[in-house]
């Protein structure tokens, strides 16, 4: 397992059937991101772009997301946010920062939280 701290941005049509680590895979048409978890773990990462999920910022080089990216479903349960494609680990206050509007994966998050909290 190889941390990642540095993701290269990859604009795609569509998704390819593999991804590699280290790679930010963005589809403006399909108004989503993907890209391999940065602790190296290999799982793939889906973040859909919309009101309610995240935001891409793109200042023409890089790319940032937001909110944060937490991977509460697999092992590793990384937490980091993405910023000018830097990898940027989080700590459990960055949880605040949380939109309400995040609802729908509340429950899940909501248990983790108390873990991150300790
Ligand atoms: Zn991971």
């Amino acid at each position: 397992m190889e941390n990642i701290d540095n993701y290269e941005v990859q604009f795609v049509g569509y998704m390819p059937d593999e991804f590699k680590q280290g790679i930010l895979y963005v589809s403006m048409r399909g108004k989503i991101v993907i890209h391999l978890c940065a602790c190296g773990c290999g799982e793939k990462v889906v973040t859909p772009i919309s009101p309610d999920d995240w935001k891409l910022t793109f200042d023409g080089e890089t790319i940032s997301l937001y909110p944060s990216i937490g991977n509460w479903d697999f092992s590793c349960r990384s937490h980091y946010w993405i910023r000018n494609n830097q990898v940027v680990i989080a700590r459990s206050y960055d949880y605040g920062q949380e939109k309400p509007s995040k609802r729908k994966k509340k429950s899940k998050k909501k248990k983790f939280f108390r873990l991150w909290k300790k």
